[in-house]
């Protein structure tokens, strides 16, 4: 059996019961819902380290199997520091899975000609870290402008002004490029963090119209990966969203949802951010 999976990493999405001030609900994010109802399962975004958890010792976490908080000591805010970074590029889930000969992509597509020139931004985030440990799972402005890579708003309104050749695209197209790309690859990551931006807006309203566009782009997904029998694994690296009183990030566990073959295995080998990289890992092992 062939195996494909595709990876949604949401940045800022807890698990908290329903709300006045919680958007993610049926009638703002239907498909999410319905994901988190019948294929998710809470895990742990705290690492038993105290305080809030944070975006760069989560998603180093997430990626490497290593509980990177405990390691650091603390939860780190932001894009990672030296050490965090040493420890996610020589440890990450795309080295781990490239090494067992599998072919990896990170879909969102940079506004850069190469990895290179990638590799000369000042800041990098854990996802950045990765991709540049294995360069050619790297996507270009090149390959957003021939649909071979998804940019990380979705539809790419934000960067009309500046590549009017990257024409903008609904999110059922944004969902059908990822689609297309995956067929190429074993692993195909895309990471979307507009949920947590949106989150420390306190904007409710915002919050609602950044869940309803990654929705309808969940909604094309799913449904394409569920008949084509490709695993889809979504989760996030702490809570944030569904707490729009709060400013800051929530210590709420986070769903993990695993759609399609695998998906029990999967649900059953998590409990915290720390379980993801293995768990992946241990499914493509099986095969
Ligand atoms: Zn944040």
């Amino acid at each position: 059996m062939v195996m494909k999976v595709i990876f949604l990493f949401i940045d800022g999405v807890g698990m908290r019961p329903p709300a006045a001030d919680n958007p993610v609900n049926p009638e703002v994010c239907p498909t999410l819902c319905r994901l988190v109802n019948d294929h998710s399962k809470p895990i742990d975004a705290c690492l038993a380290v105290e305080g809030v958890p944070q975006s760069a010792t989560g998603q180093a976490t997430m990626f490497t199997g290593l509980n990177c908080a405990a390691a650091m000591g603390k939860h780190c805010e932001g894009f990672p520091g030296p050490a965090l970074r040493q420890l996610v590029a020589e440890n990450n889930l795309f080295l781990q899975l490239d090494r067992r000969g599998k072919r990896v992509k990170f879909a969102d597509g940079y506004l850069v000609d190469s990895a290179d020139e990638l590799a000369l931004h000042r800041f990098k985030s854990v996802t950045t870290v990765m991709a540049l440990s294995l360069p050619k799972s790297i996507s270009t402005a090149d390959d957003l402008a021939r649909n071979e890579a998804v940019y990380q708003d979705l539809t790419r309104e934000t960067i009309q002004d500046r590549y009017p050749d990257i024409p903008v695209v609904s999110p059922q197209r944004a969902a059908e490029h990822l689609f297309a790309l995956a067929q190429g690859y074993d692993f195909t990551l895309y990471e979307f963090f507009q949920t947590d931006v949106s989150g420390h807006s306190m904007d409710y309203d915002r919050a609602c119209s950044v869940l309803r566009v990654y929705d309808q782009f969940l909604s094309t997904l799913v449904r394409h990966t569920e008949n084509a029998g490709i695993t889809l694994v979504m989760t996030a690296d702490h809570g944030n969203i569904e707490n729009m009183s709060e400013r800051g990030h929530t210590t709420n566990e986070v769903p993990f949802i695993a759609v399609g073959p695998k998906e029990k295995e999967l649900r059953s080998r998590v409990r915290s951010l720390a379980d993801v990289t293995p768990a992946i890992l241990s499914v493509f092992d099986e095969i």
